[in-house]
This record gives C-alpha cells, structure tokens and sequence, in this order.
C-alpha cells in the first residue's frame, strides 16, 4: 500500500522510520518533511492547510492511508475532509479532535462524567474572568481555549501574575484561541503522560514514556515543547495505568461516542498525579513529541496494521507488543530556544553519531542544502537509543550527541535521570 504521512517533526521523522520499516508499505510520501524524514519517505511540497490539495495528491498518487501527525490539520477537520473524500486516514475526526482544540470542551466532558480534573470556569470576557480569580485566589491556573502552540497556558502563583495572563490573552496576546478562557484549580503532585490508540470504542495503552518540559538542567528554566524522554516510565504502574483507564480514558471514550464524536486516533492524557489519585490536566488529540520518538525505538510490532486497525474501529483484539529494553531520546536545539534562535546554522559529524550501536538520530527541524544539513527550527534534532538499561541508553544517546558538531546548539545533559 501507498501511505501519505503530514507533518515535519521528529515526531514525523520516527513515525516515517517505523512505517518505512512494514512490509506493507510500498510507497512512503511525507508533507512538509524535513532533510531526516526524506531519508525514510518521498518529501512532497503540499499545503497542509490545502485540503483538496491532499485528496488530489492521493487521488493521482494512488495513496491508500494517510497518517496525520500534528494537531493543527486534525483541529483544522483534515481527516473529516479526506475521510469524505473516500481516503482512509488515521486521527481522529474535527469533532474529536476538539479534546485538545477546546480547554473548555474537555473541562465540560470532565464535568459531565465525572472524570478527575482541576475544578474551573470558563469566560468570554474579561472582568467577570478577573472578579472570579480574585475570589479564588492564587496560585490559579489561566488557559486560552484554543491551540495555542504551547503559549496559552500560565500557571499564575500570584493575583496580579493571574489578572496580567487574563490582559494579555483576551487582549489578543495568543490570537483567536485566547477568544475564551478556562480559570482552573492549581493541581501538586507528579506529572506523567498517558497514551492510548483509541478505534472510536476500544483503547489500548502504548508502552509507557515520561518527557523532560523545561529547559535547563535540573528542571529548571522556561517550558518547551519538551527536551527529552524516555520509555518505559517507571511511576506508571500496571496498577496506576488501569486506574487512569477506568477513571480517566474509558468514561472520555463513551462520552465522545454518545455525543456522536467517537474517537479514534492517539489519546495522549497529561495527568497529575494527586493526593486523591490521578487527575487529567489536558489531552492531546496525537502523539507527544519527543515521546512519539522513544514509543518507535521500542515498538516490536508494525506499526502500520495498528494504525489501520484504529481507524477501521477494530482494536478489541488487537495485540501491540514492546521490546523490554529501554529508550531515551535527547532534544538538540538551537541555542535561544524556546526564546529566539537563529536558522540556517550547519550540522555536523550526523554520520558518525548514528554509527553508535542502538542509536537512531531523528530530525525536529532540519531542511538540506546539497550535502549539507542546515537548522531550521527550534527544536533541532531527536538524538535517541535503545540500551539494555537506562543507563546504556542514556551513554549511548550522548555518546552521539558528543560526535555531532554543531555550536550553535545545546541539549539537555540530564536526560533519563529521573528514571535511573
Ligand atoms: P497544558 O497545556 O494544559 O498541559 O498545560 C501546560 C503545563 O502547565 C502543564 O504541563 C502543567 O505543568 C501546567 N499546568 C496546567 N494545568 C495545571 C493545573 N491545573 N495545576 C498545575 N499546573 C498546571
């Protein structure tokens, strides 16, 4: 079969790496790609935004599977579009997807079934936003509504911090995605991610990952988009895992049916672990990046059937196993990041760091230029590795990064440390 990927990251790149790998796959095509994933798949020059510009690539491409990586098509009604175009796509529908497109959406589905989350509210207009943070109090949590490319969110832990997050939002700080407002509770505890793949009914959870959001050392500095991961997680228990399932995943999966928006696609649930037990924070509507990186090194099984099979709804007896070993992934970035950073700077020595046994280097933001590999993002590369312990994989991961020349870049030196 012919397989049209969409999306450019490293989450993109690992999806591409694993999907090359099937004897399913004739043909691999990715758009928008970058100089890594046009190692594994054709990189094509489409408009994601362009709908039936995707449906007219397939259609002349004979492209039977598309696999949606991020969340602004699956937001912006993508496999809806091709779905009704007759091309079977993987990722949930615009209705579903609206689990991560809408704070208040999710907030309501909580609510509405009982499921464990911060308490809230939610505004369309400012003063009545502040009166109500000013009776609660802080610390108090401000969320936009809509996709916000990790901006949208502030954990405010003073009131004028809250009142000056409230300003800046529904003064257009974060576009048409701060137009309403989720206030909520302030959760402590422990943060860890869940994934599910979901078929519309049933769900099975992926191996387990934890990711490293800050990032300095020490978990210290502003938030990103995540600067490292590794799988399995050790605080997620087979007896933490039911219990997010029964109290968390499964009630979401029969709410969303019930309002006719069955899911299917990954389910990825950012938890908090609590002391009355876990509680949602978000859900993501994809695979988390750089999580989606160390849940490929350690996947056995083809990825390709399961993928099908969520979207064909027929993941009830479906079996996804893992190698045992554990994987770790270290994010490159440019220095500045998650600031400001420069692009076009050359990488160096990829080579001989993805010579390093049990090491696979993905690209995050990467475009080539002969033979030449320029940055060309924020989060640059995914130096990964698979180790028979934690502590292999962690020295062969900066055992690569060691032979990658590249000054205009840093990483994280403390990735995996959590979990040794
Ligand atoms: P979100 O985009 O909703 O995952 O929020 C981004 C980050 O903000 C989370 O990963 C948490 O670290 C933090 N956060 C979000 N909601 C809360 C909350 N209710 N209490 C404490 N921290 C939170």
């Amino acid at each position: 079969m012919n397989i049209l990927l969409l999306g450019s990251g490293g989450r993109e790149h690992a999806l591409a790496w694993k999907m090359a790998a099937s004897p399913l796959v004739d043909r691999l095509y990715c758009t928008p790609g970058n100089a890594g994933i046009a190692q594994e798949a054709e990189v094509v020059e489409l408009d994601i935004a362009d709908h039936q510009a995707i449906v007219s690539f397939c259609r002349s491409n004979k492209v039977d599977f598309v696999v949606v990586g991020p969340e602004g098509p699956l937001c912006a009604g993508v496999v809806d579009d091709l779905e009704a175009a007759g091309i079977k796509t993987f990722g949930p529908s615009k209705a579903a997807a609206q689990l991560e497109g809408s704070k208040g959406f999710t907030k309501d589905i909580c609510k509405a079934n009982n499921i464990p989350t911060a308490a809230y509210e939610r505004f369309s207009d400012v003063a009545a936003a502040k009166d109500y943070v000013r009776r609660q109090g802080a610390p108090i949590v401000i969320k936009a509504d809509g996709l916000a490319a990790g901006k949208g969110v502030i954990v405010a832990m003073t009131l004028p911090e809250a009142e000056a997050a409230l300003e800046m939002i529904f003064g257009g700080g974060v576009g048409e995605a701060g137009a309403e407002v989720v206030v909520e509770e302030f959760l402590t505890g422990e943060e860890v991610s869940f994934f599910v793949l979901c078929d519309g009914e049933n769900a099975i959870p992926l191996a387990t990952a934890q990711d490293h959001k800050r990032v300095f050392d020490g978990d210290k500095g502003p938030n990103t988009g995540g600067m490292g991961a590794y799988s399995p997680a050790p605080m997620m228990t087979p007896e933490l895992s039911q219990r997010v399932m029964d109290e968390i995943v499964t009630p979401t999966l029969r709410a969303m049916k019930a309002m006719g928006a069955p899911y299917k696609g990954v389910l990825y649930a950012g938890l908090m672990l609590t002391a009355q037990g876990p509680k949602l924070i978000e859900y993501n509507v994809r695979f988390g990046d750089p999580e989606c990186q160390v849940l490929m090194l350690r996947l056995m099984s083809d990825l390709v059937p399961a993928l099908m099979a969520s979207r064909d709804g027929v993941l009830k007896n479906f079996d996804l196993r893992w190698y045992p070993e554990p994987a770790l992934t270290v994010v490159m970035a440019a220095k500045g990041y998650p600031g400001s950073y420069a692009k076009g700077t050359v990488i160096g020595g990829l080579q001989e760091a993805a010579q390093i046994d049990g090491v696979e280097i993905f690209h995050a933001g990467t475009k080539a230029d002969g033979e030449k590999i320029l940055a060309n993002g924020g989060r640059v590369l995914n130096v990964s590795a698979i180790g028979k312990t934690v502590a292999e994989a962690q020295q062969r991961a900066y055992a690569a990064i060691d032979k990658i020349k590249w000054p205009e870049g840093f990483c994280r030196r403390d990735i995996g440390k959590r979990a040794l």
